[in-house]
């Protein structure tokens, strides 16, 4: 039975949704959130209430709401062309532009780019694209993925096999058994006593090197890996990790897919996470952030040798089957288009590495806390992860309650963040100043008291 209190909206939205990643016997009982609008780094609710956005909504509203410029580039390319296709070879301006600017800045070189319209449609695309590969280099055996736990790539059949997170396994029947998981780079959780960060990220790169071993060299054909993981918990990789994880990759013949999809576009202080975590990947995932999310877009970007077997093997089949109606939507790529133009004339990256240092300190003020075993992050991503006993990285015994409570408390002071378990995730608009790193955390103090 639903609660009486809930308003008429609430009672519609009951009615009539399905919400993703949330507790329908739950939400039956509170009712939905309401929100009406948004500016800046704000959104108000249909109270009235003002909430500051410390998570640019799903890590991706990463120029906040309402900026005019983004809407004005909708607005126009609506006008122009509001929809069309890349298939059979069709194009249009903003596609080519959009793709140009990515192969410009993306650190590695990249030959070409795949449109889909989200980060789990990319994630699947890569695996479909690095397997249309191997066929075509008569390899058809080398076709397992590994990734990692506590991973994110998405939610389709594919990325949510990849995705290392057991809510999105258990009852779904996944992961695809050619999806393999290795450890998770979490030095505060997983090192041992006395283990240095070099170590402990050597040990991780033995673990992916003893994976692939048993399974057979010449059966693995990718790694996935999130330059900072982010849904698992804002986990950012040891000393040496990924200059660890190269030398395996190369020395199995296994490509390396990246998955920028929270990471690119600057969030880390670079315009790719895998510039800030000396990443080599041979293509990359990206979303989110390519839009500033006001239009859902994501890519994916290929390195030479992907395209060439690609463009070699159309010998032997009359297309590419592979494609998404809206794939590279114009209005998508337009905004696209506008997004990285805004980023580049409003010098957003040199913003978020002079702001980053502000909020990463800040967020480090809270690592004594007696609630709080771990505070971290990079750039302007960062998270508290709770815990009984910091000493020994202790996990509660009802996992999840401790920091769904901390959130709503956040709430009634305005705050909007998301826990992940009990791992309070910060994903604030790049553009968000010393003034609103502040709103965020001024209630923080009392809220962590209050939940204690
Ligand atoms: N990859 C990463 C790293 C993500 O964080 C996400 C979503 O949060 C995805 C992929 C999936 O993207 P989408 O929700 O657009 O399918």
């Amino acid at each position: 039975m639903a609660n009486d209190m809930l308003t008429n909206a609430q009672m519609r939205d009951i009615e009539a949704l399905l919400h993703p990643y949330t507790n329908a016997a739950t939400h039956r009982q509170v009712g939905a959130h309401l929100i009406e609008r948004g500016h800046g780094c704000h959104v108000w609710d249909d109270s009235g209430k003002r909430y500051i956005e410390g998570m640019a909504g799903l890590w991706c509203a990463s120029l906040g709401f309402g900026d005019e410029e983004l809407i004005e580039a909708a607005r126009e390319q609506l006008g122009k062309l509001p929809y069309y296709h890349l298939f059979g070879g069709r194009t249009h301006e903003p596609a080519i532009e959009l793709a140009e600017k990515i192969k410009e800045l993306y650190p590695q070189p990249m030959a070409r780019v795949f449109y889909c319209s989200s980060g789990s449609e990319a994630n699947d695309t890569q695996v479909k694209l690095i397997w249309y590969m191997m066929n075509a280099l008569g390899k058809p055996q080398k076709k397992k993925i590994i990734s990692r736990r506590k991973a994110y790539h998405g939610v389709t059949l594919v990325a949510a096999s990849m995705t290392g997170l057991p809510l999105n396994h258990g009852s779904f029947d996944l992961p695809f058994d050619f999806v393999k998981h290795t450890t998770t780079p979490h030095y505060w959780r997983e090192a041992r006593d006395g283990e240095t960060e070099e170590q402990f990220s050597a040990r991780l790169a033995a673990d992916l090197d003893t994976l692939i071993e048993a399974e057979g060299p010449d059966t693995v054909a990718a790694f996935i890996s999130e330059p900072v993981m982010g849904a698992g918990g804002v986990i950012v990789p040891p000393k040496g990790y990924f200059e660890a994880i190269a030398p395996v990759l190369r020395k199995h013949d296994v490509l390396w897919i990246d998955d920028e999809v929270i990471c690119g576009f600057g969030r880390t202080g670079n315009w790719f996470g895998a510039e800030t975590l000396n990443m080599q990947p041979t293509s990359a995932s990206m979303a989110k952030q390519l839009t500033g999310s006001y239009v859902p877009l994501s890519a994916v970007a290929i390195n030479q040798q992907m395209a060439d077997v690609i463009e070699a093997e159309s010998a032997r089949h009359p297309a590419l089957g592979h494609g998404f109606t809206y794939g590279g939507h114009p209005l998508g790529c337009a905004v696209g288009v506008k997004a990285i133009e805004i980023y580049q004339k409003r010098d957003i990256l040199r913003h978020v590495r002079q702001i980053a240092p502000v909020f990463q300190a800040r967020l480090r003020q809270y690592a004594d806390h007696p609630l709080v075993g771990e505070a971290r992050g990079v750039g302007l991503m960062g998270a508290l992860e709770l815990s009984p006993d910091r000493k020994s990285a202790a996990t509660f015994k009802a996992p999840g309650k401790v920091g769904a409570r901390l959130m709503s408390e956040l709430l009634k002071h305005g705050v909007i963040l998301r826990a992940i378990g009990d791992s309070l995730a910060f994903c604030p608009p790049m553009i968000i100043t010393e003034d609103g790193v502040e709103e965020i955390f001024a209630p923080m103090e009392a809220a962590l008291d209050a939940t204690y």
